[in-house]
C-alpha cells in the first residue's frame, strides 16, 4: 500500500481499463509530496480509445440523435459538476495549488456549459440554398473523434470546454489531461457516464506529450482541440499538418493592459490583482505587460504594489489563502530565473522577486511588480506562468499601442480610461483575439482564442462550437428542394 489515492488512467467505452503505461504520481504544489497516482496509456491503450469512440459514432446514436436529447445528457452532466463541486475543488487544489476557497466555484464551469447550451439552440444545422445555378441543402454534423488534450492550469474547466462542445456537437471526444493534474478529468469521465453520455462518446487517456502525441497521430481522431503551451501547439501543428487533422489552437500569452493617462488606477490595481496575480498568474490571457503613461508610473507602480500586498501566501486550503504555489519546481524555477534576468536587464523590482521566506515548503513565488521594463527586454516578450507584473512606460498613446502591439503572441488584452470610446478606439489598434475595455476579460458567448502565435481558431461562442463541425453541402432536385423548405 503506498497510503496514495488511486484513480483510473484509461477511460475506453464506458469503463476503467487497466493502464498498461508507467504509473504516474501527482504531486501536491504546496507540499512537495505525492497524494494520488494515475496509471498512464500506453500506444495500444490509445489505439482502444480512439477505436471505441470511433464505434461510438458509427454504430451509436450519439451523432444523430435529436439535439435535444444531447442538450439534456449535458444539462445533467452540469448537475452533476455543481454537485461534485467540493471533490472536484479538492482535487484541483491538490494538483495544481490553487486556494480551495477560489477552485470550489470551478472557474465558473456551470457558465461555460450554460453558455454551449445556450449557443447550439442558436445553429441552424441545415439549411437550404437556392442561386441562379441551382437548389442545395447545407448540413452542418459532427467533425468526428476529437482529441482534447489541456493543460493543468484551470482544471475541470479546461476539460470541459473541450468535452461540452464536442458532445452537443455529436462528436466523441478522446481527452487527455495534463500529467500535472490527471485526477479531474478521471472524475469527469464518471460524471459523463452518470449523466448518460453513451460508452464511447468520452474516453480518457492519461499521460505525457508521448501519449499526447499518439492521439495526434491517430489516423482515427479528425479534430485536435488543443490547449497549452506555443512551443507544443506549433510541434502538435507540426505532426497534425500532414495528415490534415483539423485543428484548434489554444495557445500562450503575454497580454497587455494599456493604461492611458485618465484611467481609474483602482480600477487597474483591483484588475490586475485578480487577472494578473490571480491563479499565481497561470492564467493564459493573464494582463502581465502593464503599459502606463511615464508620468503616472510610480502611481501605478504604488497602488500594484498595494494590491500585490494584499494577497495571502499559504497553504491552498486554508480559508485566508488567496495565492498558492506554481504548479511545479520547474515552474517556480522558470518564473524566478526570468526576474533575475530581467533585473540583469535593467528592470527594477518594486516588491517581490523571490520565494517567500516563511514557507518553507511548496513552490512559491511571491506576488512580484518589475517596473521601468523595456518593452523588447525578456521579461516584457516571454510568458512568465508565474506572478510577476512588468511595467512598462510609454510617452504618447502610439507608442503605447505599438508596445502593446510589440509581442508574438496575440492572446488578450485591456484598455482603461475614463472614457469608453477612447479606450475602445486604442483596443481596436490592438492585434489580440480579445480585449476588455475597463475589465479584464470577456463574456463566455464572446470567441476566445488567439492572433499571431497564441493561436489557431476560437473557442467558446457560436465559433467555439462551429470549430465541431464539418459542413456537406447536397445538390437537390427543384422538388426536393420545395419540400424541404416547407418542412
Ligand atoms: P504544455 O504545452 O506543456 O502541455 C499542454 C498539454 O499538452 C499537456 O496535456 C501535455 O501533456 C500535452 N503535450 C505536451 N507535449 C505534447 C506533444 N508533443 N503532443 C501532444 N501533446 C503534448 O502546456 P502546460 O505547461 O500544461 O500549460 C501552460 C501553457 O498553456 C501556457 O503557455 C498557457 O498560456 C497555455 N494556456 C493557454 C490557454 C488558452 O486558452 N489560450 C489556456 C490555458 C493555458
Amino acid at each position: 500500500m503506498t497510503g496514495l489515492e488511486e484513480y483510473g488512467g484509461v477511460f475506453v467505452d464506458g469503463a476503467w481499463r487497466r493502464a498498461r503505461g508507467a504509473v504516474l504520481d501527482v504531486v501536491d504544489p504546496a507540499t512537495e509530496e505525492a497524494w494520488a497516482r494515475v496509471g498512464t496509456a500506453s500506444d495500444d491503450d490509445v489505439d482502444l480509445a480512439v477505436a471505441a469512440a470511433g464505434d461510438a459514432l458509427d454504430r451509436g446514436p450519439w451523432a444523430s440523435a435529436p439535439l435535444s436529447e444531447r442538450i439534456e445528457v449535458v444539462r445533467r452532466l452540469a448537475a452533476l459538476v455543481q454537485a461534485s463541486a467540493p471533490e472536484l475543488a479538492r482535487v484541483r487544489s491538490r494538483s495544481m495549488g490553487a486556494p480551495y476557497k477560489a477552485s470550489l466555484g470551478l472557474s465558473n464551469s456551470a457558465g461555460v456549459i450554460g453558455m454551449y447550451i445556450d449557443t447550439v439552440q442558436q445553429v441552424a444545422f441545415e439549411t437550404v440554398r437556392r442561386d441562379e445555378y441551382g437548389d442545395s441543402l447545407v448540413v452542418r454534423g459532427p467533425v468526428g473523434t476529437v482529441a482534447g488534450i489541456v493543460p493543468w492550469n484551470v482544471p475541470v474547466r479546461n476539460e470541459l470546454k473541450k468535452i461540452v462542445p464536442a458532445i452537443l456537437a455529436g462528436c466523441s471526444v478522446v481527452l487527455k489531461p495534463s500529467p500535472e493534474s490527471p485526477v479531474a478529468g478521471a472524475l469527469l469521465m464518471d460524471l459523463c457516464q452518470q449523466a448518460g453520455v453513451p460508452s464511447g462518446v468520452v474516453g480518457l487517456v492519461s499521460g505525457g506529450a508521448d501519449v499526447g502525441e499518439a492521439l495526434v497521430r491517430h489516423p482515427g481522431v479528425r479534430k485536435i482541440a488543443f490547449t497549452g503551451s506555443t512551443a507544443t501547439g506549433a510541434r502538435i501543428a507540426s505532426i497534425a499538418g500532414p495528415r490534415l487533422a483539423r485543428l484548434q489552437l489554444e495557445l500562450g500569452g503575454k497580454s497587455a493592459a494599456v493604461v492611458l493617462p485618465d484611467a481609474d488606477l483602482d480600477l487597474v490595481a483591483r484588475s490586475l490583482y485578480a487577472f494578473g496575480l490571480g491563479n499565481s498568474g497561470q492564467i493564459c490571457a493573464a494582463l502581465t505587460r502593464v503599459v502606463v503613461p511615464r508620468a503616472r508610473q510610480a502611481e501605478v507602480v504604488e497602488a500594484l504594489v498595494a494590491a500585490a500586498g494584499r494577497h495571502v501566501l499559504g497553504d491552498p486550503m486554508d480559508e485566508a489563502t488567496t495565492m498558492g504555489p506554481l504548479v511545479s519546481r520547474r515552474a517556480r524555477d522558470k518564473a524566478l530565473g526570468l526576474v533575475s534576468t530581467a533585473l540583469d536587464e535593467g528592470a527594477r523590482a518594486a516588491c517581490g522577486g523571490g520565494a517567500p521566506a516563511h514557507l518553507t515548503r511548496g513552490w512559491f513565488v511571491e506576488p512580484t511588480v518589475l517596473y521601468d521594463v523595456e518593452p523588447g527586454s525578456t521579461i516584457a516578450q516571454e510568458e512568465v506562468f508565474g506572478p510577476v507584473l512588468a511595467v512598462v512606460p510609454y510617452d504618447d498613446e502610439e507608442q503605447a499601442v505599438r508596445i502593446a502591439n510589440d509581442s508574438r503572441y496575440g492572446l488578450h488584452g485591456a484598455v482603461f480610461s475614463a472614457d469608453d470610446d477612447r479606450a475602445l478606439a486604442v483596443a481596436r489598434r490592438i492585434d489580440t483575439g480579445t480585449c476588455a475595455i475597463n475589465s479584464f476579460d470577456v463574456p463566455l458567448s464572446a470567441p476566445f482564442g488567439g492572433t499571431k502565435q497564441s493561436g489557431v481558431g476560437r473557442e467558446n461562442g457560436v465559433e467555439g462550437y462551429d470549430s465541431y463541425l464539418e459542413y456537406r453541402s447536397y445538390k437537390l432536385t427543384p422538388g426536393l428542394a420545395e419540400r424541404l423548405s416547407r418542412a
